[in-house]
């Protein structure tokens, strides 16, 4: 027996040597044995479509190969559907057990998923903006080609398309490892597909996308201007539709927007069930962060989050850029967890842009704000001490907000001092936070009001 599964092994390998490579890993390298007697091997297939396959386009290939593999030994081969197999398995138990004896236990050949494993319906929050694609996807993976065929999904970058695909990939092989599943994108579609062409195996790319179960197709609106891509995937998706298999597609905008595309296509994606992502609420942002803290298992504290869902409000990839950002910038610092001060630095480019509503004044009402000091005393020459420590701190936001900002000037807009005595007390605030905990709390406060504006 020992032999048997180690010749299983040499017999994939040289297969590998044989198919293309797409239908190796689809067709081939999922075949199981399940018995050697007689000089007869009995394989299982992944699927009908499998067996099909092989015996349509490889009988020959595949009985040289087993002759040379097994030698003498071998006399023929017999392939089997899944449902097949298990009426074997049965009637094998059933008969002596020197027969089952000859059952080749071996671990399933590793089977490599294209999917993201990260990309699940687990990982993926629900809110108003999604509600109704997550259901249809649901839906989709649960039965997949009855009800919603095709699904559209369209949607802004960075809202969750491609992990909506990945997720119903990920159900379905979780819930029936005998389907198969295609994740393509189109443009990969668009490259095989010339590929094809220029070496003449149009029935390769043909076997390929016509024989799977469900075909999860990303960013569609690549098909725009490829003509004959288009007339292709025509076909395909006609091909797939009539057997009722499913297919999910992606596009950027509504189909009735993919303008240059050709109507049949058109009309093919409005035929089913169209669905829109939206941006995500404040609500659903905090939540995406506090699910990817928990996955990436992140060190951050919860107003450092907060921070986040407020200010990142363009879509989901950024709002995980930024929290990667965060929590890097916090390691840098050998903080145990990030706060908003590591959200605050994150941000700063983005700050930078909007800039222009920051003024001398703007800062100096805060700072004025904050201590409870009219604006006038803040910059008045009075020299007591609740009117001193303040002004120096808004000098010292000045000159870090608006470093293009002459000393000079802040002097004049200061009553009239001296730039020395500008320089004097930003260095001053500079130790003084450092030194003072106090401080450094008021600083960090104000600079959190600023970067709020
Ligand atoms: P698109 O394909 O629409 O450009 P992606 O699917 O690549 O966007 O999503 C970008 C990132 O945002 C991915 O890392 C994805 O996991 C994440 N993401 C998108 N929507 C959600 C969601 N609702 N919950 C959790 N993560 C999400
Ligand atoms: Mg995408």
């Amino acid at each position: 027996m020992d032999q048997i599964i180690s010749n299983w092994q040499t017999l994939i390998d040289a297969l590998e040597k044989e198919f293309p490579a797409v239908s190796f890993d689809l067709w081939v390298r999922p075949l199981k044995p399940l018995l050697f007697k007689n000089g007869n091997i009995t394989i299982e297939a992944p699927n009908a479509a499998a067996k099909t396959f092989i015996i349509k386009n490889y009988l020959n290939v595949f009985d040289n190969t087993l002759k040379e593999v097994f030698g003498d030994e071998y006399q023929s081969f017999k392939l089997l559907d899944t449902e097949e197999a298990i009426d074997f398995k049965n009637n094998i138990k059933e008969d002596s057990n020197e027969t089952l004896k000859h059952l080749v236990n071996l671990e399933p050949i590793k089977e490599q998923s294209e999917f993201n494993k990260k990309y699940t319906f687990d990982g993926f929050v629900v809110g108003n903006c999604n509600q109704f694609v997550y259901a249809a996807s649901r839906a989709v993976a649960e039965n997949p080609g009855t009800k919603f065929n095709p699904l559209f999904i369209y949607g802004g970058v960075g809202l969750g398309k491609t992990h909506l695909l990945h997720a119903i990939g990920n159900e379905i092989e979780k819930n029936n490892p005998n389907k198969i599943v295609c994740y393509v994108t189109c443009e990969k579609f668009t490259n095989d597909y010339i590929e094809s062409l220029r070496t003449n195996q149009i029935n390769k790319f043909r076997n390929k996308y016509r024989n799977v179960d469900i075909l999860l197709i990303d960013d569609i609106q690549f098909l725009v201007k490829k003509l004959s891509t288009q007339e292709e995937f025509f076909h395909t998706f006609n091909d797939l539709y009539q057997y009722n298999k499913q297919i999910v597609l992606t596009s950027d905008r509504n189909p009735k927007e993919l303008t240059e595309l050709e109507d049949r296509l058109k009309s093919r994606f409005q035929s089913g069930l169209i669905q829109d992502l939206q941006s995500p609420d404040y609500e659903t942002r905090l939540a995406i962060l506090e699910k990817k803290v928990e996955i990436e298992q992140y060190k951050v504290n919860h107003d450092a989050l907060v921070l986040i869902a407020e200010r990142v409000d363009t879509n989901i990839r950024e709002l995980e850029g930024i929290l990667q950002k965060v929590c890097f910038h916090s390691t840098l610092m050998s903080k145990t967890e990030a706060d908003v001060l590591d959200v605050m630095d994150s941000l700063n480019e983005k700050i930078e842009t909007d800039k222009s509503a920051l003024t001398l004044d703007k800062i100096c009402e805060i700072v004025a704000d904050y201590y409870n000091i009219s604006l006038d005393n803040l910059k008045s020459k009075k020299r007591s001490k609740e009117f001193v420590e303040p002004r120096q701190m808004a000098i010292y936001l000045i000159c870090e907000f608006l470093p293009d900002v002459p000393l000079a000037s802040i002097g004049m807009f200061f009553n009239g001092r001296d730039h020395t005595t500008i320089i004097h007390s930003r260095d001053k605030v500079e130790q003084n936070i450092k030194a003072y905990t106090k401080i450094k709390n008021q600083f960090n406060d104000l600079k959190t009001i600023i970067y709020r504006l």
